[in-house]
């Protein structure tokens, strides 16, 4: 016997749900490349992810993952022997630096671990101290998928202006967008990465880079920039096949346009606030479940907590044990814990991730939360039951 058929729900943090809209606008034959419908649909895209990104500036799309554009990203603006800052509040911004020092770029990590946020005053104080103005870019993640933490990317650019640096602020939205605010123009973000499959709710395989007129000025003396990376060849090819650098990602692409016509209709505001609340749920159930014992979420401060990922420490060994007992008997796939070892606890196990961004709605949410109560309970994960009525409690009075 199982109670793990009917519809799953993969509660990783990427990829997201897929809707169906998305899947069924994909399941259709290649159209033509070179003229005709798709060649039309591509500037609508673009438009409708600027809209997403809230920018008026470039949207360059690229046929890779998030690695791809961070990449995509870096290439654009760094010579070799640049000096990068990256500012750390999990595992990601290492990744990113990881990729900066691949191209050949000077990494300097000041991290400020995973429960807290980015100490604005030493950013400002090392820009200030960079007379020189060797950093050319600073690196942040709005929302780190590991610790689940969200960064405040208004407040770094304030700290960059206040020292009087010249340099880049980059930011990795690839858990963010379209799962809660972000203002690239009026944050004054130069360059934003984001993929598919997260908030934007379209399967992993292409990936976005948006850049200002500032980052394009840089772009001119980018010792890395390199012809399939180039994004000026993305945003103004000289014939249509270049848009893509060759042959466009035809079924992603209609299913992008499916997702972003959802974004609209829904309203973007209206999908952060979904995402808000859905969160505020889930962080309730397991505050309740947690009480005063060991099972807890990692970001204690909700002003600073994501919305799109929920990052638990569990309390025990038992994390591992617990995901496998929804998955395998219920039908339900939590995320694993990334980057667990530096949470403060020498094991994986005792970790775990809920992911809650992009097609997601209140029922599906109460179905998880009733799922992981029914798991804590028969792995043995001590916890104050209850947990769900905490989470219905929030959806009601949203609602
Ligand atoms: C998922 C994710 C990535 C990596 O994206 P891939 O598509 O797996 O390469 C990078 N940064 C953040 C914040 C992410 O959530």
């Amino acid at each position: 016997m199982t109670l793990s058929n009917g519809r799953q729900y993969l509660a990783i943090p990427g990829p997201s749900v897929m809707p169906d809209r998305v899947l069924r606008a994909m399941h259709r034959a290649a159209p033509n490349i070179y003229h005709g419908e798709l060649v039309e649909l591509v500037p609508e895209l673009v438009a409708g992810l600027k809209t997403v990104a809230r920018t008026s500036h470039q949207a360059a799309i690229y046929i890779c993952n998030g690695h791809g554009s961070w990449e995509a990203a870096l290439a654009n603006v760094l010579s070799r022997g640049d000096r990068v800052l990256v500012l750390a509040t999990g595992s990601f911004a290492y990744g990113w630096g990881e990729v900066a020092e691949g191209l050949g770029g000077v990494v300097e990590v000041m991290d400020f671990g995973r429960t807290g946020g980015i100490d604005t005053a030493r950013v400002s104080e090392r820009l200030v101290a960079d007379k020189a103005h060797e950093i050319k870019a600073v690196l942040a993640v709005h929302v780190d998928t590991g610790s689940s933490l969200r960064s405040d990317i208004a407040a770094v650019r304030v700290a960059i202006d206040e020292a009087g640096h010249p340099a880049l602020l980059m930011v990795d939205c690839i858990a963010s967008l379209a799962c809660e605010r972000f203002e690239m123009d009026t944050w004054g973000v130069d360059v934003m990465v984001t993929g598919s499959q997260k908030g934007l709710m379209t399967p992993p395989g292409i990936a976005f880079v948006f850049y200002n007129d500032r980052a394009d000025a840089v772009r001119e003396s980018a010792g890395c920039a390199s012809r399939y990376w180039d994004w000026r060849t993305r945003t103004e090819p000289d014939l249509f096949y270049h848009y893509f650098y060759g042959t466009p990602p035809t079924q992603h692409l209609y299913g992008l346009k499916e997702a972003l016509a959802m974004i609209a209709e829904e309203g973007l505001e209206a999908v952060w606030r979904r995402h808000e609340i859905l969160a505020q749920a889930v962080w309730a159930a397991f505050e309740h479940w947690g009480g005063n014992g060991p099972l807890r979420l990692n970001i204690s401060d909700p002003s600073l907590r994501a919305h799109s990922v929920t990052a638990v420490v569990a309390g025990s060994e038992k994390g591992t044990a617990l995901r496998r007992w929804c998955e395998e008997r219920a039908g339900l796939t939590l995320g694993i814990g990334l980057g667990a070892a530096a949470f403060g606890a020498p094991e994986l196990d005792h970790h775990f991730r809920v992911g809650h961004m992009g097609h997601l709605s209140a029922q599906m949410i109460l179905g998880a939360l009733g799922t992981i109560e029914a798991g804590l309970t028969a792995v043995g994960i001590g916890h104050r039951p209850g947990g769900v009525v905490a989470a219905a409690d929030v959806i009601a009075a949203a609602a």
